[in-house]
């Protein structure tokens, strides 16, 4: 998962052409994860976390905080982001029987959490799916289906990226 740490809240919605106010997704968005990993791997990237984030996975850890930063935490732009393994997968992406999980799942970053409904991917169909290229969830025509506000939740969302 890739992106710059820093993002306004309350982003405007994006408008259709001709200034119609209601988002492009106004009738929802279809997505489930198939476990591919394409998100937790592939080239360089960060995994932005908050305090809050690392709070959480120090506890789920049962690690100190200061020991889990020291072994888990870069900094970097300004931010803080998961450390990568030498292949670049995140260093808690879990390959099993080809499925990549989460070995922090419940307590994943609110980056994580809030995939796919980024502002980024949202800004106009185009945009969703070229998202859509590497996340196979995006475009299963019988994934459940998200409604706007949703959507909106997890776009808005303080932690999810810009
Ligand atoms: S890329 Fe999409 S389908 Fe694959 S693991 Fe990430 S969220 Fe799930
Ligand atoms: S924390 Fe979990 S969901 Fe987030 S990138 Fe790492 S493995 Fe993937």
């Amino acid at each position: 998962m890739h992106d710059t740490p820093k993002k306004p809240r309350n982003v405007p919605l994006p408008q259709r052409p001709g200034g119609v106010e209601e988002p492009w997704y106004q009738m929802g968005l279809r997505f489930r994860c198939t476990q591919c990993g394409n998100c937790c791997s592939g080239g360089p990237g960060f995994v932005w976390l908050s305090l809050l984030d690392m709070q959480r996975i120090s506890a789920f850890l049962n690690m100190e905080f200061d020991a889990f930063t020291r072994r888990y935490v870069r900094q970097v732009r300004g931010g803080f982001s998961l450390v990568e393994k030498p292949d670049y997968d995140c260093v808690f992406l879990k390959r099993a029987g080809g499925k990549a999980m989460c070995g922090i799942y419940p307590v994943r970053p609110g980056q994580c959490r809030t995939w796919p409904f980024w502002n980024q991917n949202l800004q106009t169909p185009e945009h969703w799916t070229h998202a859509a290229g590497r996340c196979p969830g995006m475009c299963d025509g019988d994934a459940p289906l998200y409604d706007v506000a949703q959507i909106e939740a997890g776009r808005n969302h303080p932690e999810s990226p810009e």
